[in-house]
């Protein structure tokens, strides 16, 4: 779905999102705000229908209909890419309405003050005692003080509609960065790696620099979670994450691949550097002392195999992911806690 409104129609479709959000008492979620952004855009016919005949039917709008609104036309119709398409368009609307709030508020303050000077001074002019005259300048006066009092009141609704819009930012902020996050141990989740790898491989097709792919595997791991339990387990793969994040560099991608595998995606990076990166990883988890904090007792050691692949231009990703990936097994094949490049993938790899 592509955002053709123009900036003012953007502009328009939120604010009256707001609006209705507020006259049915919806909560301006992220995820509620899009519903009502996209339901005024006109961007999603079905979905304004069933807004529509809800309304007609006198719905309140509660939590409930408003994640069934969600999940059957927003999440649906918007694939990741939608949704960050959507997201940006939102936020730029929303940082131009806090700009004109900004200036709308300044107006009115500068504005108020020009008309309270105006009544003082005219309240203190010479021929103001003639009656008629009098009058009409105390009828200004009047009108001025309640046009300032509405002023005033306007100022402080935009001003209160700037924190909301503020706060909603905020909120969009945190699901956009939790939907690239691994929950268990807060690193890039499988989504990011397979977008960065797609553009890494863009970019060395190009460039012609060298790219590589780490695919790394925690070893015997069942086994680790029948002998000391789950949370145990899951706290092993805090750490090795952890690990592995400390021997990567800026640009390099390191990502929960899925259940005990990890992943990491080296640009500009050779093969042999690659296996040298690889080798550094391997030795430091080894050398980790795993222990119960609680107990204190020793759990012994984590081992990691791990299979390195290089790019090769204009070859689809999927490719490269499969030679890493005949690699892992190769590392397993020998024994594990090793690493073994795409050079040296044994037959019953291949
Ligand atoms: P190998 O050396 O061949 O890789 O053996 P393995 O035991 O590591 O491999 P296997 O695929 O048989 O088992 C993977 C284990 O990883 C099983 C599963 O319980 C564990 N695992 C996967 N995800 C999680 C998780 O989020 N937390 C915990 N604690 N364990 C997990
Ligand atoms: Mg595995
Ligand atoms: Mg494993």
């Amino acid at each position: 779905m592509e955002f053709a409104e123009t900036m003012s129609q953007a502009q328009d479709a939120a604010k009256k999102a707001m609006d209705t959000m507020a006259h049915y008492r919806v909560v301006p979620t992220p995820n509620n705000f899009a519903i009502w952004y996209l339901h005024h855009s006109q961007r999603l016919p079905a979905l304004s229908r069933e807004i529509e005949a809800l309304v007609q039917g006198g719905s309140d709008f509660g939590p409930a209909v408003v994640r069934g609104l969600h999940e059957s036309f927003v999440s649906q119709a918007g694939e990741s890419k939608t949704l960050a398409v959507a997201s940006v368009r939102i936020e730029r609307t929303l940082e131009q309405l806090l700009r004109m709030i900004s200036v709308t508020n300044k107006g009115t303050e500068s504005y108020g003050a020009t008309l309270e000077d105006l009544s003082e001074r005219a309240e203190r002019a010479e021929g103001a005692n003639s009656e008629p005259l009098r009058d009409f300048m105390a009828s200004v006066v009047v009108e001025t003080q309640k046009m300032l009092c509405l002023n005033r009141k306007m100022g402080a609704e935009l001003t209160e509609s700037a924190q909301t819009i503020t706060q909603l930012r905020e909120d969009l902020d945190r699901v956009q960065s939790e939907a690239r996050t691994d929950a268990l141990t807060g690193i890039p989740n499988r989504k990011v790696f397979d977008a960065a790898l797609r553009d890494a491989s863009n970019t060395a097709t190009t460039t012609g620099a060298p790219l590589c792919l780490l695919m790394m595997d925690i070893d015997l791991f069942k086994r680790f979670n029948d002998t000391h339990g789950h949370p145990m387990g899951d706290q092993v793969l805090k750490l090795v994450a952890r690990t592995i994040g400390s021997r990567a560099r800026p640009n390099d991608t390191v990502a929960r691949y899925g259940g005990e595998e990890f992943a990491a995606v080296l640009p500009d990076t050779s093969l042999d550097e690659a296996v040298a990166v690889a080798d550094s990883v391997r030795m430091t988890v080894a050398s980790k002392r795993i222990t119960n904090r609680r107990s204190r007792r020793e759990l012994g050691r984590i081992t990691l195999s791990i299979g390195v692949a290089e790019y090769v231009a204009g070859e689809s990703v999927g490719d490269m992911v499969q030679r890493a990936d005949r690699a892992l097994y190769t590392a397993k094949r020998l024994g594990r806690n090793q690493v073994v490049s795409q050079n040296e993938v044994d037959a019953e790899a291949r």
